[in-house]
């Protein structure tokens, strides 16, 4: 990205990493065919997350064989999402929160461990909202999923480039479809509560070249 200053890039820590020293290896290529690269240091500080123990019934946390199957086929068809990489940005202006005038979630990094056994951390921020509420792209991109998923429910991912995707979870209705690019801050769906969840929200998740980062981190870059 650029600004005022000159170029700048950045980079995604994953809510996993291990803090301490990382590696950043950078790739400069310039329109006369040089390229050079240069190492960066990157330090990685420490965060808590809070965790929850839960004890429950099994029947709430255990999946019948079908829909754990069904499940196993979605992360793979995510996955394989996130290991396409769009040579090029989409965006030209400051990504935005999807919801107008929200300025926090909750639960970004939250782990919760159910009769002892760990789930994945929580890779987003769910935002306050209700059946209905008005759901708008983050940032301009191309939809690469747009469906009902077993436990995110109506879903709609935009691929922004540059290994920038956002993901928009629960919806009641999905109003885009995949394949079609979106501009900042169109309607792309409705809030809602499908999928495995207690009841209507917005799961925003922001991944940065396959690392999950806090989707509100996102917020004010490049402005
Ligand atoms: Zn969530």
């Amino acid at each position: 990205m650029r600004d005022a200053e000159g170029w700048f890039s950045v980079i995604g820590v994953d809510l996993d990493a291990e803090p301490g020293a990382h590696r950043a290896e950078l790739t400069f290529s310039y329109a006369d065919g040089r390229v050079r690269t240069q190492t960066e240091i990157i330090d990685v500080q420490s965060k808590e997350f809070p965790t929850t123990r839960l004890t429950v019934e099994p029947k709430y946390v255990e999946l019948s064989e079908e829909n754990e199957a069904r499940a196993a086929r979605e992360r793979e068809e995510i996955n394989a999402i996130y290991d396409e990489l769009t040579a090029e940005a989409y965006w030209t202006e400051p990504f935005t929160v999807p919801i107008p005038g929200t300025t926090g979630g909750r639960n970004f990094g939250h782990r919760r461990i159910f009769n002892e056994q760990p789930r994945n951390p929580h890779s987003g921020a769910d935002l306050k909202a209700t059946n209905g509420t008005e759901i708008f792209a983050a940032n301009r991109g191309r939809v690469v999923l747009a469906k009902n998923l077993f436990f995110s429910g109506n879903a709609v991912f935009i691929d922004h480039g540059l290994g920038v995707y956002t993901v928009y979870l629960h919806l009641s209705e999905i109003l885009v479809e995949a394949g079609a690019m979106v501009e900042r801050g169109e309607l792309i769906g409705l809030a809602g509560a499908t999928g495995r969840v207690t009841g209507p929200h917005l799961h925003w998740g922001v991944r940065v070249l396959d690392a999950r980062v806090d989707p509100f981190s996102l917020i004010g870059l490049g402005e």
